[in-house]
């Protein structure tokens, strides 16, 4: 797809900062008047473009803390006013940006949950109609680049010209050493469609304890993302929610520190050693692709062969020996097993689905032969261009 255009202000027309970069700090939950005022002078003294604070909390289960609600969107407000500061929470329904509107909070945002929800969304943007408030945009829990352009799209619609959108990582089945991991390549693909969309990221949610916060933020910057939002308490361990995961406000200051920012800009054609080894990918990927071909074509033909004896085009045993096989072989290359696993998934999937464009022999031939399996070897069919070909799967 193309990139399309969105009409959105720059980074620089926002009433913010960037210190020096787009930077959000805050604690999870807005918890007392002095927790939030405490955090936001202690922030103060460091890089930080935005005081962040929840007072609606969107958790798993009831009984959890939910949210200080209303009272605490003055107590944000100030302490954003103490420490020089615009205040941003999350707004998950009409009823919240309206009490944001009111309380005279600078920016909103809509949580993962929520973009998830097109009415959901939907409704906020209705409320935002006629206001122009900086929205930004969290990426819906599961990887699904459209819903979370859709929900960019709604706000847009309605009028907003300040819209950023934040990656906090994805809810996934497998299990993950992170709460939610990061797929770099969904924000990346959003920033090739909607360019001029400032892009942000939430180490925190996607790391869900302190210790490889540092790292995720690293790489957001390594990206050229536009900013972080981090969760930063002045007592993470008293925290009511998100404990885990939230830094005092020197490890926010120490994290900073010692993040290193890469120019904007295609740096790397000054190298003639790097534009070798572009030169060498680009000849590496089309093999690749030739190799990938072939593997089909012998994927199509052992579909054939499948549909005419009628044998089911899944066959367990050997996908799951195919697998655990290639992530070995991977392993001892030093590719990373999960890459090796997800590739090769994606390959058989889309072995699965050629073979399934192939009609059965039903289909094809009201009377297909009775000929037991083991009898019927080798009547593999050869498609023109895949007759000299040597297939071992
Ligand atoms: C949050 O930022 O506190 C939050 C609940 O975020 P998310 O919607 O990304 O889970
Ligand atoms: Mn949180």
């Amino acid at each position: 797809m193309k990139p399309r255009k969105l009409d959105v202000d720059h980074l620089r027309d926002w009433p913010v900062r960037p210190r020096p970069k787009f930077m959000v700090a805050g604690p999870c939950s807005v918890e007392s008047e002095a927790q939030v005022l405490q955090t936001a002078l202690h922030l103060a003294a460091y890089d930080v473009a935005v005081l962040r604070g929840g007072i609606w909390k969107p958790r798993t289960h009831p009984g959890s803390f939910e949210g200080i609600g209303v009272p605490g969107l003055a107590w944000l407000k100030k302490a954003g006013i103490a420490a020089g500061l615009p205040v941003t929470t999350e707004a998950a329904n009409p009823y919240h940006v309206e009490q944001c509107l009111k309380a005279g909070i600078d920016i909103l945002w809509i949580g993962a949950r929520t973009t998830t929800n097109p009415f959901a969304v939907q409704e906020i943007a209705d409320a935002l109609r006629g206001v122009n408030i900086p929205v930004m945009v969290k990426n819906p829990m599961n990887a699904d680049l459209e819903l979370w352009i859709g929900a960019i799209e709604r706000i847009h619609n309605a009028g907003i010209t300040k819209i950023m959108a934040v990656h906090r990582g994805f809810s996934i089945y497998r299990p993950s050493s992170y709460r939610n991991p990061p797929i770099w390549r969904i924000p990346i693909e959003l920033r090739r469609r909607l360019p001029e969309l400032p892009l942000i990221c939430d180490p925190s949610h996607i790391c869900g304890s302190r210790a490889r916060i540092a790292a995720i933020a690293q790489e957001a910057m390594d990206f050229l993302f536009d900013g972080l939002m981090i969760e930063v308490h002045c007592a993470p361990a008293m925290a009511r929610s998100d404990a885990a995961q939230q830094l005092t406000p020197s490890q926010y200051g120490k994290l900073l520190r010692r993040l290193h920012y890469p120019l904007a800009g295609d740096g790397t054609r000054r190298s003639s050693a790097v534009r070798a080894l572009r030169k060498e990918i680009d000849a590496i990927d089309d093999e690749l692709i030739a190799l990938l071909a072939r593997r089909m074509e012998c994927a199509t033909r052992i579909g054939s062969w499948k549909r005419n004896h009628n044998v089911p085009l899944l066959q367990l045993e050997r996908w799951e020996h195919v697998l655990h096989d290639r992530v070995q072989r991977s392993v001892k290359r030093h590719l990373s097993a999960s890459f090796a696993r997800e590739l090769f998934e994606h390959i058989h999937e889309e072995a699965l689905a050629v073979q399934e464009q192939i009609p059965a022999a039903t289909e094809r031939n009201p009377d297909p032969p009775a000929a037991p399996i083991d009898n019927a070897t080798d009547e593999l069919e050869s498609p023109a261009s895949t007759t000299t070909l040597n297939c071992r799967n």
